[in-house]
């Protein structure tokens, strides 16, 4: 356990310089051993559809990943085919927390992070339009996901910079993955056909004759 043996001690001469007050001395160590500790990191999911919500330790004081990330897991199970559930890379709650970390500390309070896709049965995947054959979905290693008042792009950003994988941009979530290094905007429809892309500059149009 990485307690500091320096902090520790502090702890406990800070205690020693108070006024004698009956504390008990075993709790008084045990509350300096606490107050040494790096606090434990966590995740808050919330899942849309179901509505429902996980707040859970993702790693320990001392660094070990928690028992909590069972319940997850079954947060990110594939809604869409029979609740089917996977055991998901650990790796990924630890950039989600990361995430989740960064955009709270800059929100000023934790924003909850809305997941809108976790695991995906091979079955389940085949039938999305546009997705991968061998989307990290299918892996437990990629997620799609929300937060109330963010645009996609904003956890995009989040994402690049807590993690090393895949980031996508999509119109109303964003993907964030473990894979590969890798970037892309997708979602975007095609515009109907005879009109221009959106975006494509134009000039004031002629008075009718
Ligand atoms: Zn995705």
């Amino acid at each position: 356990m990485p307690v500091s043996r320096r902090s520790l001690l502090s702890g406990l001469a800070a205690l020693a310089a108070l006024p004698a007050c009956g504390l008990d001395r075993a709790y008084a160590a045990a509350l300096a051993g606490a107050v040494a500790l790096p606090p434990p990191v966590r995740l808050w999911l919330r899942r849309e559809g179901t509505g429902e919500e996980v707040s859970a330790i993702v790693r320990t004081p001392d660094g070990d990943y928690a028992r909590d990330l069972l319940m997850l897991s079954w947060l990110l199970r594939d809604v869409r085919d029979a609740s089917a559930a996977v055991w998901i890379d650990p790796r990924l709650f630890d950039l989600l927390a990361a995430v989740q970390g960064a955009m709270s500390a800059v929100h000023g309070a934790v924003v909850p992070l809305i997941v809108t896709s976790g695991y995906r049965t091979p079955r389940h995947n085949a039938g999305l339009e546009g997705a991968a054959r061998d989307s990290l979905h299918l892996a437990g290693r990629a997620v799609d996901l929300k937060a109330a008042g963010y645009a996609p792009d904003a956890l995009a950003v989040a994402g690049a910079l807590c993690g090393r994988g895949g980031v996508g941009i999509y119109a109303s979530f964003c993907h964030l993955d473990i894979g590969q290094a890798r970037a892309w905007a997708g979602g975007r429809r095609a515009p109907p056909a005879g009109q221009p892309a959106p975006g494509t500059p134009i000039t004031k149009p002629k008075e009718p004759a």
